[in-house]
């Protein structure tokens, strides 16, 4: 079973990913993870996508992903897939790849939420400048206001303001609604409302795509 997961942020496509790994045994595959790895090990990439703050192309970071998971997943079946593909070229590309390797995607996994909930979240997010822990403080709760349970002080991310996540969001929607509609015409495409708690929203993809 091929999965890849699609969410505006606060959706918990993070978490959700992460424990249909686990509970479905696949091999999970996160894009913000891997190109943070990818550039501190290939100093050209960390130029683009840190000192310039650019966007890495297309091409070159398909060729990327499908080199990495051929290395760690030979037979190319059980993964899911977290922050890729997020645009239709990106995921053309991914499908006629694994067309030609005789694989395919089974589930593309959308997780809704409105823009006034991702506000919420996203603004309520803190993060311990001690251990980095992230709490959130409408659905995962520090043990105090402003302390980590390592006793750290909690930070809000600059960008985390109502005005930044709104044009965060218009971009995310700009991309990615051609996306949603070619998967619904694929029909692999399976809407889940993100505003379910956690273990609801496992609960309900677990039964549909089993
Ligand atoms: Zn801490």
């Amino acid at each position: 079973m091929n999965l890849i997961i699609l969410g505006p942020q606060g959706s918990g496509k993070g978490t959700q990913a992460r424990l249909l790994a686990d509970s479905l045994g696949l091999f999970h595959f996160e894009s913000g993870d891997f190109l943070r790895e990818v550039a501190k090990a290939d100093p050209k990439i960390d130029e683009i996508i840190n000192k310039k703050g650019e966007l890495f192309p297309d091409q070159e970071i398909f060729a990327l992903v499908t080199k990495y998971l051929e290395e760690k997943l030979p037979n190319l079946e059980n993964f899911i897939l977290d922050g890729y593909p997020r645009s239709v070229w990106q995921y053309e590309v991914l499908k006629n790849w694994l067309a030609q390797k005789g694989r395919k995607l089974n589930w593309a996994i959308y997780l809704t939420l409105s823009q006034e909930e991702s506000i919420t979240r996203i603004t309520a997010r803190r993060t311990c400048e001690k251990c980095d822990r992230v709490y959130n403080l409408v659905t995962n709760p520090p043990p105090t206001l402003d302390r980590c349970e390592c006793g750290g002080r909690l930070l809000q991310r600059e960008d985390d303001t109502p005005e930044v996540v709104k044009k965060r969001l218009e971009i995310y929607q700009k991309i990615t609604v051609p996306l949603i509609e070619v998967l619904k015409k694929d029909s692999i495409l399976l809407t889940i409302n993100g505003e379910q708690p956690i273990e609801a929203i496992l609960k309900e993809i677990v039964a549909t795509i089993a």
